[in-house]
């Protein structure tokens, strides 16, 4: 079956702004997509229609078995780890508390958890005993990034949504970041959508890339190397 699965979605915001027209995309599987565009073309408000945080105008989302459209927000959600550029951790929290947030949310028991939280930060490269105790704040944005990452992943979603991921960190980490990336997404085998305006990470990173145009179209939907040669 198909992972991610937009069927003729539209969105219309309340001012009349056209932001995505009649969508159609289809994500297998272990595929990682990006979907590229200039400033202003959907990309966010298509990530945020698979997410559930705003509903289309018209059409049919699916994730995994569930249609997203007709499912109870919170509950949807579950199959989707969601990371943004800010990364939007609790600052009040330390990492162990955020990479926990999903986990308990879903019920799972302390000792569980717990494991989980090491086992999340081992993955994405920071050392338990040196990070998990801390807060956000007390962090670099790279770091900062792995952890939001880590917290996505927690809870084992099937599907991972990521808007602007690596937009905050500076080049030389994001670089590494971005390979580290690609080697965690391989060996959990995880459905990934992400968005950004960098052409070259797209072709770095992703399978396949969707090009949007101005006004929220779909132009081209292709591996790296066609969308290049196009
Ligand atoms: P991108 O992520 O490609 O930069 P967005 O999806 O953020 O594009 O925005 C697409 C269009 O929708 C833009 O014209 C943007 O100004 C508009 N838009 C985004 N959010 C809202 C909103 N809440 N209300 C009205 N218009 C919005
Ligand atoms: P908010 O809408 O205020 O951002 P949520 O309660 O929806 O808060 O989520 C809090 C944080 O937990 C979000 O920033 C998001 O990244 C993360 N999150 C929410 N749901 C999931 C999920 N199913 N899998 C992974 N992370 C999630």
């Amino acid at each position: 079956g198909v992972a991610i699965r937009l069927e003729g979605v539209s969105k219309t915001y309340a001012d009349g702004t056209q932001a995505v027209q009649e969508l159609d995309l289809a994500v297998e599987p272990g595929e990682l997509v990006a979907l590229v565009g200039p400033s202003g073309c959907g990309k966010s408000t298509t990530l945020r229609m698979v997410n559930r945080l705003i509903e289309p105008t018209a059409g049919r989302i699916v994730v995994g078995d569930t249609d997203v459209t007709r499912t109870d927000p919170v509950v949807a959600r579950r199959d989707m780890g969601y990371v943004i550029q800010q990364v939007g951790l609790f600052p009040h929290q330390t990492v162990r508390d955020n990479i926990a947030t999903v986990p308990r949310l879903v019920g799972w028991n302390k000792a569980r958890t717990a494991d989980r939280v090491t086992e999340m930060l081992e993955l994405v490269g920071l050392d338990p005993d040196t990070y998990a105790g801390r807060y956000p704040h007390e962090l670099s944005g790279g770091q900062r990034q792995r952890v939001g990452v880590a917290r996505a992943l927690a809870a084992d979603p099937p599907v991972l949504l990521m808007d602007e991921p690596f937009g905050a960190v500076d080049p030389i980490a994001r670089d590494r970041l971005q390979a580290q990336f690609r080697s965690i997404q391989a060996q959990l085998g995880k459905t990934v959508l992400f968005v950004t305006h960098d052409i070259d990470e797209a072709v770095r990173l992703a399978d396949r890339i969707a090009v949007f145009s101005v006004g929220g179209r779909l132009e081209q939907f292709a591996d790296p190397a066609t969308v290049l040669g196009a």
